[in-house]
């Protein structure tokens, strides 16, 4: 740890907290975060040249494993090729049709370089297109770090403990209503005092950022008939489960057709890229056909569009089949080892995105994820992590397997997982 620790002090001088992304610094639990050199498969290595099975997959994208072959040749040709025009390419034409092909209701897409970006430029959509205010948005629900959208807002800012950010105006604020996830009467009641008013609902299709929470049966459906009735529009966020969770994303999964969706992560195959997409008349409200203004130095890169493309084109039926077994496997071995361990928890799932809760209870939402006995994770995740195992370093996120973890990884992951699990079990609640 030694390389670390030393990286860590000299990024501290330089970048705050040493990090360029919150989560990265193991605030929520503790310790040095391990600097990173190389990845591969289902492996990464750190600067003291420890070796992890990587249960992050760079919070999603990596979806075929580490330095696929077929991504980095494209990637590869694409940069001997020109690193960016500022001019249109017949491979964003590609990336845009691939979209469209698996997400049916999706009817034209905008391409952007981060989830944030796709989040906040929908919700400007939204607006603009229906001539409104007011958000509704989901505690434990994150859609990026877009001002109006950072309250409750779960994974980063949750373990911040941060209920809001300073920055965020109350103006914006309170423009945005807060409700819980799961809970259709809170929607009712909203709409039943601001309807003229919401401009839009947006949610996670699967709530990720809290850990895994599924949509309970019935609950998108119900979004969806009750934007449509009050001349709301509906956001589905598939930037974490798009293109993960099935083919077609969350989607694929339950197909219920919203107006704008938000795509991230595996669309870019690790590289800076995201979009947003939907409804053709409402998309058409955008610059340059529509007065709703967006736009982008380097959106459509041709390095970040040849990594999306080679990911999503290889990412065949087997693929998809062997994530979904990963995630059931990997589930299991946790599962198995926390209950021999005699730990309280539950292994959740929403569709292969899954979460270690410390608790008997079903988590439904942002309550209720909070309520589990987070003080068990950090211990938890050390003893992974010291046995060569890369879990996400907050007990509100999601794990994320790839395809290419195979039996020798799993051998790796189920021989760290019972001293985990005593660890775990060990650990005191902080008086
Ligand atoms: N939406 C969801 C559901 C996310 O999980 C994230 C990031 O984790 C974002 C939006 C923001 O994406 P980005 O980090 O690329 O800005």
């Amino acid at each position: 740890m030694r390389a670390s620790a030393g990286l860590f002090d000299r990024a501290r001088q330089v970048i705050p907290g040493g990090v360029n992304s919150p989560v990265r610094a193991f605030n929520a639990v503790g310790g040095t975060p391990r600097f990173m050199v190389a990845a591969s498969g289902p492996h990464l290595w750190d600067a003291d040249d420890n070796r992890y099975v990587d249960l992050v997959c760079s919070w999603g994208p990596m979806i075929l494993g580490h330095a696929h072959p077929a991504v980095v040749d494209a990637v590869r040709e694409a940069a001997t090729g020109g690193l960016s025009f500022g001019a249109p390419t017949a491979a964003e034409i590609e990336l845009a049709e691939e979209i469209i092909a698996r997400v049916a209701p999706v009817e034209r897409v905008r391409l952007v370089n981060s989830g944030t970006e796709a989040t906040m430029s929908a919700i400007r959509l939204a607006r603009g297109f229906t001539e409104r205010t007011k958000i509704v948005k989901f505690a434990g629900c994150y859609h990026g770090h877009v001002d109006a959208l950072l309250a409750d807002a779960g994974s980063g800012v949750a373990t911040l403990g941060l209920p809001t950010s300073p920055g965020v105006t109350g103006a914006q604020a309170s423009d945005t209503i807060v409700l819980p996830y799961n809970d259709l009467d809170a929607v009712r009641a909203a709409f039943a005092e601001h309807g003229p008013s919401i401009a839009a609902v947006i949610t996670e299709a699967a709530a990720g950022n809290m850990g895994a929470v599924a949509p309970l049966p019935g609950f998108n459906a119900g979004l969806r008939e009750i934007t449509a009735a009050h001349g709301a529009l509906l956001i589905m966020d598939e930037v974490m489960t798009g293109f993960r969770v099935s083919a077609s994303g969350w989607h694929g999964i339950e197909p219920i057709a919203a107006d704008l969706y938000t795509f991230g992560k595996v669309m870019s195959g690790g590289l800076p890229a995201a979009a947003f997409g939907g409804r053709a008349d409402v998309m058409a409200k955008l610059a340059p056909t529509g007065p709703v203004y967006q736009a982008g130095t380097l959106s459509g890169n041709p390095v970040a569009v040849a990594a999306g493309l080679a990911t999503l084109r290889a990412a065949d039926a087997a693929v998809y089949q062997a994530l979904d077994a990963n995630s059931q496997r990997l589930g299991a071995l946790i599962g198995d080892a926390l209950t021999a361990a005699s730990v309280p928890h539950r292994v959740q799932y929403a569709g292969n995105l899954l979460s270690v809760f410390f608790t008997e209870g079903e988590v439904v939402d942002y309550a209720s994820a909070k309520a589990a006995q987070t003080w068990r994770f950090p211990a938890f995740f050390h003893t992974l992590l010291d046995h060569g195992v890369y879990a996400p370093p907050s007990a509100f996120e999601a794990w994320f397997v790839s395809a290419a973890l195979d039996d020798a990884a799993f051998e790796e992951i189920a021989a760290a997982l019972p001293p985990a699990a005593a660890a775990a079990a060990a650990a005191k609640e902080p008086a």
